[in-house]
């Protein structure tokens, strides 16, 4: 079976095919600055070099067109014609509290995804584009929503509630829903394998260090708190992002700076975390390298940034009641030992205790305490690719049990 997972963004679009009876990658590519006249085409056969192309790219139709033609390309293609592909599975941002699961994807559920749009309104329309760009270019083949809240939707009142005024949750919907929830199941699950121990019975702190930051507590198999809230701004410092803040900042920043409420969005969005700190980059290698060089700027946001993780490591100890082990994932998570090992300095309390050398070496289990410490690699469009099959298993099955 041949499942294309699509994750369209408001100016890219990413795209792999899976040959999921070997559970593989057969091509994938990227079309960036979509609606631009020197777009960016970039895509690779498993195996071959990349190939790159500038061109114009008039919408997410267009760049969906331009992977279809490269994937059934002559001489780079992987398929003979776009109709070998079974099924799309999209990665869709906001699911809402509707969505505690993949779907198969219907004119309902297009507009459950539109309404969701008030809550991600940068990405919610980007991936309705995706989707009804499939529907005009391959009719017929079904289409699944993996949603990034779908795996936070567990998380108890008590925990995603915040302490707001309570017609704010019913009258808005103003709550904690959480991302980057498909990666932290993800890792979850292979954690679990790795331990050789049923996930039911596991307490995780997962932790997503990428360029976007969240950390997740992981009891009976899904999440029961996680640092994102109801935007993925809250929580720990990330590249751009200032992660917690006092709220009462924002209006002081208003009146102070004469900043309006767009502004000072941009400012802890866009401007602050490791960029703001280090006054030099977001991206953690260039941090480390400013560290490394002498730059107190750089040791400094490197310093706030692991601190922050330690205190939700801790915090998410004591929610669980306890913990088998911490998980390390994304760019960071998987490459850094020196951030890993940053975080961990000063668990050993809690039986959180690196070994040196496997750290260092990016090694998957890398704890010699009691709590186990182990780094693994997250593939969100594998897991994404993997519902779009189970979710396609299911609607047969319940169609043979209604017959
Ligand atoms: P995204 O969240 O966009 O998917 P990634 O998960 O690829 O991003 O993570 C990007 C981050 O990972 C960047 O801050 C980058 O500097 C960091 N990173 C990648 N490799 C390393 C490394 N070897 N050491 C430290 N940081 C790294």
């Amino acid at each position: 079976m041949k499942i294309l997972v699509l994750n369209c963004g408001s100016s890219s679009v990413k795209y792999q095919l899976f040959e999921m009876k070997k559970n593989c990658v057969t091509a994938k590519g990227v079309v960036e600055r979509v609606g631009e006249g020197d777009a960016i085409s970039r895509y690779t056969r498993t195996g071959d070099g990349e190939v790159k192309e500038v061109l114009e790219v008039r919408d997410h139709t267009h760049a969906i067109k331009i992977a279809m033609q490269r994937l059934t390309d002559k001489e780079h293609g992987v398929i003979e014609t776009k109709y070998e592909i079974d099924a799309v599975g999209h990665r869709v941002v906001h699911g809402g509290e509707r969505f505690s699961d993949s779907v198969l994807i219907n004119d309902e559920i297009i507009d459950c995804i539109r309404d969701f749009s008030r809550f991600a309104p940068l990405h919610n329309p980007a991936n309705l584009k995706g989707i009804e760009a499939c529907s005009e270019l391959i009719p017929g083949v079904r289409q699944v929503a993996v949603f990034d809240t779908a795996f936070h939707q567990k998380i108890p009142r008590h925990a995603y509630t915040y302490a707001l005024p309570l017609r704010y949750y019913h009258k808005l919907g103003i709550r904690r829903y959480g991302f980057h929830g498909t990666s932290h199941r993800y890792v979850a699950q292979q954690a679990a394998k790795e331990l050789g121990r049923p996930l039911e019975e596991l307490k995780l702190v997962t932790c997503h260090l990428g360029n976007g930051v969240s950390i997740t507590a992981v009891r009976d198999g899904h999440s029961v708190d996680t640092s994102m809230g109801f935007t993925p701004l809250e929580g720990v410092v990330m590249g751009t992002r200032c992660g917690d803040i006092d709220p009462a900042l924002v209006p002081y920043l208003m009146s102070t700076e004469g900043l309006s409420a767009k502004e000072v969005d941009r400012v802890m969005n866009k401007e602050s975390g490791l960029l703001g700190l280090s006054e030099r980059a977001s991206d953690m290698r260039e941090v480390l390298d400013g560290m490394n060089d002498g730059d107190e700027k750089c040791a400094l946001a490197f310093r706030i940034f692991c601190y922050r993780i330690r205190k939700y490591v801790g915090a998410y100890a004591a929610v669980l009641g306890g913990l088998d082990a911490v998980v390390f994932t994304g760019g960071i998570g998987e490459n850094s030992g020196v951030v890993r090992d940053e975080i961990c300095t000063g668990l050993e309390f809690m039986g959180i205790d690196l070994d040196e050398k496997r750290n260092a070496a990016n090694e998957v289990s890398i704890g010699k305490g009691s709590v186990k410490v182990l780094v693994i690699p997250t593939d969100e469009e594998l897991a994404i690719a993997k519902d779009t099959i189970a979710v396609l298993q299911n609607q047969v099955q319940t169609k043979c049990s209604d017959s």
